[in-house]
This record gives C-alpha cells, sequence and structure tokens, in this order.
C-alpha cells in the first residue's frame, strides 16, 4: 500500500504509509536537493545562490574562512544583495591576516558578518587537558580541538537554519570530490549548496581579479587552503592543494568535522527514494 504525492510540476512520487516524521523530513529535503541540482546543476554560481533563495527561503547560511572561494561567494551574495546570513567560526587561533580581511571585507560590500566563537568552558576543559598546542599530539586531540572551536559554534551558527551554503570546490581533494551542488546534510538536517562545486581554483582566482575581491595576502605566499595559523603551512610547487593543512597527518583523516559525519566521512546525500528504505 503505498500513497501517491503531489507536486508542484505535476510529477509524482511514491512515499510508505504514514513514514515517521524525521524520515518524511529527509525524504523532502532529499526532493528539494534533487530539483536544485536538475534546475541549476547548469547555472553560474550567481544563479545558484538566487535560486535557493527563490526555492527554499527561509534562513539560509553562508558559513565564510575568508579562503577565495568563501571571498567569491560572499561578493556574489553581497552584489546581488541576498537574503542570505553570511557568518564565520572565529576560533581563537585564526592568523591575523584573516582578522585584517574579515574586517576589509565588510567595508568594501558594507556587510555584517556574524561572528560564532567557541564555549570558553570547552575551550578552557580542552587546553587543560591537552595544553595550549595539544592538537599536535595525536589525531584524537587535534579532532577535539576541531569540534570545541569549529564544530560546536557550527551547530549554533546553523541551528534553525533551511540551507547552509559552502565554498566548496569538487577538485580541492579526492575526499571532497564527489561533491554535488545541492546535498542533504542529513546530520543537521538541511539543504547544503555547493555554488562553486564545479569552479576550479583558476577559475576563482581569475573572478576574484577580475572584480577587485579582497584576498588574503597569505595565498601569495603559499597558503592554498587557510585554516588555523598552528595547523596551517604553505605548500611546495606541485603539492595538493590542502596539504598544507594538519600536513603531518595523512590525507584521508584531513577534515575539520564540518563536513564530515560521526563516521568521519563527508556526509552525502541519499536519493530520495532511498531515504524511506
Ligand atoms: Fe584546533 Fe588546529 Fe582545528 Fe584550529 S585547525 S580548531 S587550532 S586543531
Amino acid at each position: 500500500m503505498v500513497r501517491r504525492v503531489a507536486r508542484g510540476e505535476g510529477a509524482a512520487k511514491w512515499l510508505p504509509p504514514n513514514p515517521p516524521a524525521q524520515s518524511k523530513h529527509m525524504f523532502e529535503l532529499q526532493e528539494q536537493a534533487e530539483n536544485l541540482n536538475a534546475a541549476f546543476g547548469t547555472s553560474d554560481a550567481a544563479e545558484r545562490l538566487a535560486g535557493l533563495v527563490r526555492n527554499v527561503g527561509r534562513r539560509l547560511v553562508f558559513t565564510t574562512s575568508f579562503g577565495l572561494e568563501d571571498q567569491v561567494v560572499t561578493h556574489l551574495i553581497a552584489t546581488q544583495d541576498l537574503p542570505i546570513e553570511i557568518v564565520t567560526l572565529d576560533t581563537g587561533r585564526l592568523f591575523g591576516e584573516v582578522h585584517a580581511l574579515w574586517a576589509e571585507t565588510e567595508v568594501r560590500y558594507g556587510i555584517t558578518i556574524t561572528p560564532f566563537y567557541p564555549r570558553h568552558d570547552a575551550v578552557e576543559a580542552f587546553v587543560r587537558g591537552h595544553g595550549i598546542n595539544g592538537f599536535y599530539n595525536s589525531i584524537e586531540a587535534r579532532k577535539a580541538c576541531c569540534n570545541v572551536r569549529k564544530v560546536e559554534p557550527l551547530g549554533r551558527a546553523l541551528a534553525g537554519a533551511a540551507a547552509w551554503i559552502t565554498g566548496l570546490r569538487a577538485d580541492q581533494s579526492a575526499a571532497r570530490g564527489g561533491v554535488a551542488l545541492a546535498e542533504v546534510d542529513s546530520e543537521r538536517g538541511l539543504i547544503k549548496l555547493n555554488p562553486l562545486l564545479d569552479w576550479s581554483r583558476d577559475q576563482a582566482l581569475a573572478f576574484a581579479r577580475e572584480h577587485d575581491v579582497p584576498l588574503n595576502p597569505l595565498h601569495e605566499k603559499g597558503f592554498l587552503s587557510i585554516g588555523c595559523q598552528p595547523c596551517t603551512r604553505a605548500i611546495q610547487p606541485g603539492e595538493p592543494e590542502r596539504a598544507g593543512r594538519w600536513w603531518w597527518e595523512e590525507e584521508a583523516a584531513k577534515e575539520c568535522g564540518l563536513h564530515v559525519g560521526p563516521d568521519g566521512r563527508l556526509v552525502r546525500s541519499k536519493p530520495a527514494a532511498e531515504v524511506l528504505a
């Protein structure tokens, strides 16, 4: 026994009778992601963002760490005056150059970027237990630090959001190779939109130069991917783009937890048909 559910475009989907509310929500999110991919998969990045606003509405959040791609996305949001909240996670261990670029970006676009900070008691407990640079001691300690300084504040930043916009590109690393334009973040129960997923780094750089987008001067010094100061180094010519992040760890482990689930893998969408299976 199945129930037929009418959709806006006249198409139909099948749902089992009386699905649990959580599964129904995930199914609807997955359908929304598939519709966004179909509608905007070949659009330019500006239209992808505008399309998200038209189709999803409600609270939309873009998280920036002020890297090259994030600056491009900020430019696209600000110059189209899109109702997307721009937030950042200030871990307390960022480069001074990041704070300078943050201030410069607010002035350049006339915007306010909302900061989210770690809980002071959690930072104090981490430092008391592991030492001020305890993240070098083990992968577990490093992930614990990222959890306190990034993942927990991200949860607050995204609370109540319908969609999360990121600056991920598919060719940044092997782990990010399979990202789609629109995905379902099943951990957080929202749509995740990656409007630059099919851009190359050169394309992003060319766009930034053409539109006078403010960039971090550290990019010119070999810091292609910039995170916290103690966990980021410049890379050598020919090294992978994210080789300078947690350079003492194996490549496969190099995500800070913002884009991964409890199993350490990038959070991926399931096809809508599988959500209720
Ligand atoms: Fe801590 Fe380094 Fe993660 Fe920053 S990148 S939160 S300093 S472990």
